[in-house]
């Protein structure tokens, strides 16, 4: 059985990482936005509680959305383990997490982050640009126009960065997350559970660091 929390921050790599661990080892994918969604959706109990304070334009307080997570972490399809996405996100939510998994009597076997220095997470997430034209999404690094400066959609020549995808912008959202990131590494490092892995590597290298650590498990 492998429960698991991957931990980074945006352009670290989580999702690619987390789709070939579900891949591997048929994980139960739980983002907690898309369970929202659902449950929102579906017009539970515990949804209309949390679209009750999403309308106001507050925040779901931690409780609902634990009550969720338990909802979800108590399906029976859950069998050879699962995957959390978006949960927790602080100290106090992990807190809560536990008391569900010993309740549910599956707790935790990993948490790993992957780590990637400030200066690569820029480069990558401020690579993103868009044609003027047509909107058509383009990546300095990954995905450039097959002729340099037309875009392969419209033919377009004009180009533009969205403000989110900045750099300065950029660097101030990683900072904002570094600062709920870190206390949650303290956290599982406490309990044993945290292993780090460098997330600047490939992605191949790095889930053949992360199944390194998930195959000791079985
Ligand atoms: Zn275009």
């Amino acid at each position: 059985m492998i429960n698991l929390i991957l931990l980074g921050l945006p352009g670290a790599g989580k999702g690619t990482a987390s789709e070939r661990i579900v891949d591997k080892y048929h994980l139960t994918h739980i983002s907690t936005g898309d369970m929202f969604r659902e449950a929102m959706a579906n017009k539970t109990k515990v949804g209309l509680e949390a679209k009750s304070y999403i309308d106001k334009g507050n925040l779901v307080p931690d409780e609902v959305t634990a009550k969720l997570v338990e909802e979800r972490l108590s399906q029976p399809d859950i069998k050879e383990g699962y995957i959390l996405d978006g949960f927790p996100r602080t100290t106090v939510q992990a807190e809560l997490l536990e008391g569900i998994t010993k309740r549910l009597k599956k707790p935790l076997t990993n948490v790993i982050a992957l780590e990637v220095d400030e200066e690569t997470l820029i480069k990558r997430l401020s690579a993103r640009y868009m044609c003027k034209n047509c909107g058509a999404t383009y990546n300095k690094i990954s995905k450039q126009p097959k002729v340099e400066g037309t875009c392969d959609r419209c033919g377009g020549h004009e180009f533009y960065q969205r403000e989110d995808d900045k750099p300065e912008v950029v660097k101030n959202r990683l900072e904002v997350n570094e600062k709920m990131n870190a206390p949650l590494k303290d956290f599982y490092q406490k309990k044993g559970l945290l292993t780090v892995i460098n997330g600047k590597q490939t992605p191949e290298k790095v889930f053949e660091d992360i199944d390194a650590v998930l195959s000791n498990n079985q």
